[in-house]
């Protein structure tokens, strides 16, 4: 029954996200240069009480079996002292829960073990260098990469999954190699990448340029290809879908290389990963592939109950106090429209890969005000590859969707 998509109308909308990510603080001791939260030094009197995050539960289940997973992330997520009876509650219910909290003094062995306790599915940890200069230099809390590292270490002794993410930005591209196989080593299941969104303190000027993403999309299908553990690009990496199918035609003589454009980062970045991956044994981790079917895009439940399509898309669509998630869900006209390519606009509306990207539309809404403009970073132009290949009938003839897992 779940399982049905949504709406005739709208294909490609289905009735559940595949996780619910709940911001239960915005309180965090740390300063960093790229934080969405808009993180305070200070508890919010609006944050969900104990009671309202099991209630937030219950609306979970209201999805049914197979539930969303919930990401819990803050905020320091682990400064609020009932996270574990929060925890345990959904596990109880049979939700997958995973947390992210900040590399502060919480961190700590006590209430990792308790995070094993309730049975935390996994941890995911921010890092943003391979060294403490680089990463402190985002952080502005004095000795967080000694406490990440040595966090990261307790995780591995409690065999709790590991997820690393990183914020890429002006400062740390250029080390995108070094961290590869800094995490690698981490024994991290998994690297996720968050191409800078300007977002709450997140400035601009450490946004990527336009190339310079596209040159990070062709790394990351570079790093994918290695094929030793999960990569992926969580924020921003809509369009790289469309690289990633550009890149496996190319391979199978269905495209011409120059129908890429590969810039002077990509070229740095590869031929260090190069020379890096000949003196490294990298560990084989086991790249598990995330259900899918039946589910929407995430969705992000902000610290005092407002609901919003992701949190890097502040643009309200409800609230779990006033009314319930499933009901926000699926009667959101925002989330109709992002979820619909008919809708998109300037060249996103014309492009051939629109049923499968659509272009990042927090990337819009922060740029351009408008959650339904084109992608003001997205180099591709629409038609580039229409004298090789029909792609809107490849793509339909294969099935594949915005929701197909390919890769
Ligand atoms: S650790 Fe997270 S919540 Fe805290 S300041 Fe940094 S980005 Fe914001
Ligand atoms: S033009 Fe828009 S839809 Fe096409 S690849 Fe770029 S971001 Fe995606």
């Amino acid at each position: 029954m779940n399982d049905e998509k949504f709406s005739s109308e709208n294909p490609h909308r289905y009735k559940k996200p595949i996780s619910v990510m709940w911001e239960c603080t915005i309180f965090c001791q740390m300063n960093c240069l790229h934080c969405k939260a808009n993180a305070k030094k200070e508890r919010s009197p609006m944050e969900l009480s104990t009671e309202e995050a099991f209630q937030l539960i219950d609306q979970i289940l209201e999805f049914r079996k197979p539930y969303p997973i919930l990401r819990i992330t803050g905020g320091d997520a682990l400064a609020r002292e009932d996270i574990f009876d929060i925890i345990k509650y959904a596990k109880d219910n049979d939700i997958e829960v995973t947390i992210a909290p900040s590399s502060t003094n919480n961190l700590n062995r006590i209430n990792l073990e308790k995070l094993k306790k309730v049975g935390i599915d996994a941890i995911a940890l921010s890092i943003d260098g391979h060294e403490a200069y680089l990463h402190d230099s985002f952080r502005g809390y004095k000795g967080s990469f000694e406490i990440l590292t040595k966090a990261i270490n307790i995780i591995n002794d409690l065999g709790i999954p590991l997820r690393l993410m990183t914020t890429v930005t002006k400062i740390n591209v250029n080390y995108l190699p070094e961290m590869f196989v800094f995490v690698n080593k981490l024994n991290a299941e998994g690297w996720y990448l968050y191409l800078l969104i300007p977002v709450g303190r997140a400035s601009i000027k450490y946004e990527l340029e336009p190339q310079e993403i596209e040159d990070v999309y062709n790394f990351v299908y570079d790093l994918i290809n290695l094929n030793v553990m999960k990569v992926d690009i969580i924020a921003g990496g809509e369009p790289f879908r469309r690289v990633f199918i550009m890149r496996k035609l190319i391979e199978m003589g269905v495209l011409k290389e120059n129908v890429i454009k590969f810039g002077d980062l990509y070229k740095y970045l590869k031929k260090k990963l190069l020379k890096l991956v000949s003196e490294t044994n990298l560990k084989k981790k086991e790249i598990k592939r995330v259900r899918r079917k039946g589910f929407g895009k995430g969705i992000f439940v902000a610290h005092d109950g407002r609901v919003y399509p992701s949190s890097f898309l502040p643009i309200e669509i409800g609230n779990i106090r006033k009314a319930r998630l499933l009901d926000i869900y699926n009667n959101s006209e925002i989330l109709e429209k992002i979820s619909n390519p008919k809708y998109l606009k300037g060249k996103c509306s014309l492009c051939e890969f629109n049923s499968i990207c659509r272009g990042c539309r927090s990337r819009a809404y922060a740029i351009t005000g408008d959650y339904l403009a084109e992608d003001p970073l997205c180099i591709y132009e629409p038609g580039t590859i229409s004298k090789d290949i029909n792609m809107r009938e490849f793509l339909e003839k294969f099935g594949i969707t915005f929701y197909t897992r390919i890769y």
